[in-house]
């Protein structure tokens, strides 16, 4: 939080409260719905919602649907889902397209006030005029058109006369700006294209850059804050934002206030900062959708895929996300995060958070030969070894058990301090056993280990504190409920994936290791679960009980991550 305290952005805002230019603080969080949430968006979801909470504000969630054809519903329902799923709730559920009668009586008032005009240039030439970076761009033969002629044409072409791209309405601006931005951009195009909300009512849909800043303006936004890649586009925002004047130009939108919208418009300010971008990850809607839309996932829920779904149903928490945010901070520097760093916020929060169990995930049999046949007892372990206010639990303990095979070494190397033939272990919670003899299959695979049991290292008992090297999970056979576990790693198994210089594509960097499938063996209180129960199963790592295919008769458990960090170089 301290650190919090210091992002630049949270300075400006208190100075604006301190010198009274605003009084409270108002943001949103614009998704366009053509994609669901991933990880980058978390960092801008945190930052408005947890600034207007902060600050005692609020926080928009606006929809910005102004592209209709790539947008859907499902994608609406998701980005709502997951908003919620990280902890915060929107003020009011807002989309673009509520206010495409103001966007449309506002382009009105700029061609009335001479600062918009009718364009015919098709978009080839438009390209053309507009110059480049060293070269200023050219007028347009169209740019001269009367407010009169100006305002018959667009209003034709909001009637529908006019094919798509014939036409095309343009800010009056500077063509030899330095800024491409100002070089009179696009304020409406021809599109006669179904929108999810308005179907057919509209044959032409605003440009972003006017769209965005209006909206802003429409519902009180102070503070607009985006990524980097609109810095340049700063100027065009605060243009369109004066030049329309919604604060005072009532007329143009107190029939939202009739129809029931809570509206008071100001002047926003908008500031950028820097994206998340993270190692061993890519965060581009188009390309996640591709990793789907291809198959090469299993859906945009996939554990696999850095999707906020996808984290969810890995079993990330949204405590821990938000706790990467913060120690991210806020600025204008662009870098790529360690994947680590999230992990290691993940793994921080989880074991606060998350009861311990016992799993064996690749198991080979134990035999206790000193115990009796059928000998069976409860064992009581703690759920927390740091935090007694997670109780305890019975954990059945019995002659034959499954522990880790790679608990076991017939040869062991140097320093291996675990089970070995003639060695000792102790069993979590038991007492130390001896490996006395080794059964083999016809092929001379190790198939179980026969142990003695040292009556006098059991607990309670006057050598329970012998000291062993090793300590060792175990599951007891007769009561292990075999489960589905699905052992998931990083997607990519390069940092950079759309580094090609090694002549490999993003998709070619796929690491085929990223999702195994196992049958384990879990202690019975691991397995009767709902599904999105997190465990930390010992000395395994984190897990959580799948949220789609889990039910506690069939239990399916994915791997969130391990407890350290396996990729460290
Ligand atoms: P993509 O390029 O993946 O399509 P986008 O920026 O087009 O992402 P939007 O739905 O338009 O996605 O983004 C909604 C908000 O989230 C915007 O304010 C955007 O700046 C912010 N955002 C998107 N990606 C990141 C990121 N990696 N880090 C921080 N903020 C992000
Ligand atoms: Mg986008
Ligand atoms: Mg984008």
């Amino acid at each position: 939080a301290a650190e919090g305290q210091r992002d630049f952005i949270r300075q400006i805002i208190r100075e604006d409260l301190a010198t009274g230019k605003h009084h409270a603080i108002r943001t949103r969080f614009p998704p366009e719905p053509n994609g669901y949430l991933h990880i980058g968006h978390a960092k801008a979801i945190c930052l408005n919602f947890g600034i207007a909470r902060e600050f005692a504000g609020w926080c928009n969630l606006r929809l910005d649907d102004t592209n209709p054809g790539k947008e859907d519903p499902e994608f609406v329902e998701g980005i709502k889902d997951d908003v919620r799923w990280l902890g915060y709730e929107w003020h009011d559920l807002r989309h673009a397209s509520d206010y495409f009668e103001v966007f449309y009586d506002s382009a009105i008032k700029l061609i009335k006030d001479g600062v918009a005009y009718v364009d015919d240039l098709s978009p080839e030439d438009m390209r053309a005029y507009r110059g480049t970076l060293t070269e200023p761009g050219r007028n347009s033969p169209f740019r001269e058109r009367s407010v009169e002629e100006n305002l018959d044409l667009f209003q034709r072409m909001r009637a529908g006369e006019f094919a798509d791209g014939a036409k095309t309405l343009r800010a009056k601006i500077d063509m030899t700006s330095g800024n491409m931005n100002m070089r009179d951009p696009a304020i409406y195009r021809i599109r006669k294209v179904t929108h999810q909300n308005t179907g057919d009512a509209w044959p032409i849909y605003p440009m972003y850059d006017y769209a965005h800043c209006l909206s802003d303006a429409l519902e009180g936004i102070t503070h607009s804050l985006c990524t980097l890649e609109f810095e340049d586009h700063r100027p065009l925002y605060d243009w369109f934002v004066d030049k329309v004047d919604l604060v005072n130009h009532p007329e143009l939108w107190t029939h939202l206030r009739e129809g029931g919208f809570r509206t008071e418009p100001a002047k926003p300010r908008q500031i950028e900062f820097s994206r998340l971008n993270l190692s061993y990850s890519i965060t581009s809607k188009r390309k996640l959708a591709q990793l789907v839309n291809e198959n090469l996932v299993d859906g945009w829920d996939d554990p696999r895929m850095n999707t906020l779904r996808g984290l969810r149903r890995r079993g990330f928490t949204p405590g821990g996300l938000r706790l990467l945010i913060e120690r991210l901070g806020v600025s204008k520097q662009n870098s790529i995060i360690d994947y680590s760093i999230l992990e290691n916020c993940i793994r921080e929060d989880l074991d606060a958070t998350a009861p311990r169990r016992m799993a064996v995930l690749d198991p080979i049999k134990l035999v206790i030969t000193n115990l009796p046949e059928g000998h069976e007892e409860q064992l009581t372990f703690s759920n927390h070894p740091k935090d007694e206010s997670f109780g305890t639990r019975n954990v059945p303990f019995s002659r034959e058990l499954w522990i880790e095979r790679e608990d076991f070494a017939e040869v062991p190397p140097k320093g291996f301090h675990r089970l070995k033939p003639e060695g000792e272990v102790r069993l979590r919670g038991v007492g130390i056993v001896k490996c006395d003899e080794l059964v083999k299959d016809a092929d001379g695979n190790v198939i179980e280990l026969r142990c003695s049991l040292d009556l006098e290292s059991r607990q309670g008992m006057p050598g329970a504190d012998r000291k062993v090297k090793g300590t060792i999970h175990w599951v007891s056979a007769k009561h292990g409920v075999a489960t589905e576990v699905r052992v998931y790693d990083r997607l990519f198994n390069v940092a950079d994936p759309d580094d090609e210089t090694d002549g490999k594509t993003w998709i070619e960097h796929i690491n085929p290791e990223a999702k195994r499938i196992v049958t384990a063996w879990l202690e019975p209180a691991a397995a009767q679960v709902d599904a999105e129960q997190r465990f930390q199963f010992e000395r395994l790592g984190y897990f959580v009980a799948d949220r789609v295919d889990h039910t506690s008769d069939k239990p399916v458990f994915n791997r969130t991550v391990t407890l350290r960090d396996a990729w460290a170089k």
